[in-house]
């Protein structure tokens, strides 16, 4: 079986406790190289140390995460080329602002068959519009690139929980390949860190539908998963849909439905069938009728409709303010 290799590129506050995260497992799992190398955009400490020379020593990021061990198996180096030369699993963790000239140091210094996957919050706003940082990286290195995002890991003091091995949890994106999701996943899961891998707006992709048609689907899903909480939680109000754990976390989990759905059954707490309680909640009105894109979405999930059927979804009128 191929063994693979981890680099992280960058250093900061989620860049080492990513790469400790990393690390516990490499050291624990077959398939990885123990080493994570962790490249450090270098800095002189006020001491005059340099700080990838303090990490190496002292096994601990002073400037970006004191006072937290990183694990024996984490290396920092500051020359770019040298952290990624022999890694084929690359995980970008800088400021977005830096990927784009970090990508172009990078090209055509690969290991042929390398996989990014970005934890990288933001875009990179061009003159043509804006740009996704995974898309950036993808194109510019030729490589894959998935993506990490929790809405639970927003600030310092949450990034803190998975130093101290707190439980929190993330999504994993991913467009092509599910082996490939599925390992970074493995490569990030603990016991404190629960990680799902999801298809970024599968169908539509999948089918090739462009970019308005995507835009078109998510849009409606949104505006149904509104109405759809609203059924639930009459008192919810509109603003906590643009809070983090609104649209962010709708966006990184696409789930929202299987959750409800899940929820509303536990919470009535009864046997009763689903027709039944369909019947009893929505007051004779057919859930197909009132989120059509959601129950389509569902449909397609259990195999009762094909992946198609998201856009003739749109047949019927749904039904919502
Ligand atoms: P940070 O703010 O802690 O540190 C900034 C990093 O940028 C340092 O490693 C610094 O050395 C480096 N840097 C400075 N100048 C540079 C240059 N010219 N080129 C390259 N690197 C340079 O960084 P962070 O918190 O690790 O954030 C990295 C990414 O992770 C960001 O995109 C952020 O949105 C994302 N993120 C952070 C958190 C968090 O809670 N910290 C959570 C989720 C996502």
């Amino acid at each position: 079986h191929a063994k693979y290799r981890v680099a992280v590129i960058g250093s900061g506050n989620w860049g080492s406790v990513a790469s400790r995260l990393i690390a516990s497992n490499t050291a624990k799992l077959p398939s990885f190289y123990d080493e994570v190398r962790m490249w450090v955009f270098e800095e002189i400490l006020p001491t005059g140390k340099k700080l990838s020379e303090s990490i190496n020593e002292e096994n601990e990021n002073c400037k970006y995460l004191p006072g937290i061990k990183l694990g024996p198996n984490v290396i920092a180096d500051p020359d770019l080329e040298s952290a990624v030369k022999d890694a084929n699993m690359l995980v970008f963790v800088t400021p977005h602002q830096f990927v784009e000239g970090i990508c172009k140091k990078l090209v055509g210094k690969l290991r042929p068959g390398a996989e990014a996957i970005s934890l990288i919050k933001g875009m990179e706003v061009k003159m043509e519009g804006p740009c996704m940082i995974s898309k950036l990286i993808a194109d510019t290195l030729e490589i894959n690139c998935c993506v990490l995002m929790g809405a639970n890991i927003a600030n310092e003091a949450s990034i803190l929980t998975i130093a101290v091995e707190k439980f929190s949890e993330a999504t994993i994106g991913y467009r092509k390949d599910k082996e490939v999701a599925n390992r970074w996943a493995k490569l990030f899961t603990t016991p404190y860190f629960l990680v799902s891998i999801n298809y970024l707006a599968g169908l539509v992709d999948g089918l090739d539908m462009g970019n308005n048609t995507k835009a078109a689907i998510m849009r409606i899903g949104l505006r149904e998963m509104r109405a759809f909480s609203k059924l639930l939680f009459p008192s919810v109000r509109d603003n906590t849909f643009f809070e983090s754990c609104g649209v962010a976390d709708l966006i990184t989990t696409c789930r929202m439905y299987i959750h409800c759905s899940q929820l509303t059954i536990k919470q009535t707490n009864t046997e009763k069938s689903f027709d039944e309680l369909e019947a009893e909640m929505l007051h004779g009105q057919k859930l197909q009728e009132l989120f059509p894109l959601l129950s389509t979405v569902h449909e397609i999930c259990i195999g009762q409709l094909p992946p198609t059927s998201i856009v003739e979804y749109s047949e019927h009128t749904p039904n919502l303010s």
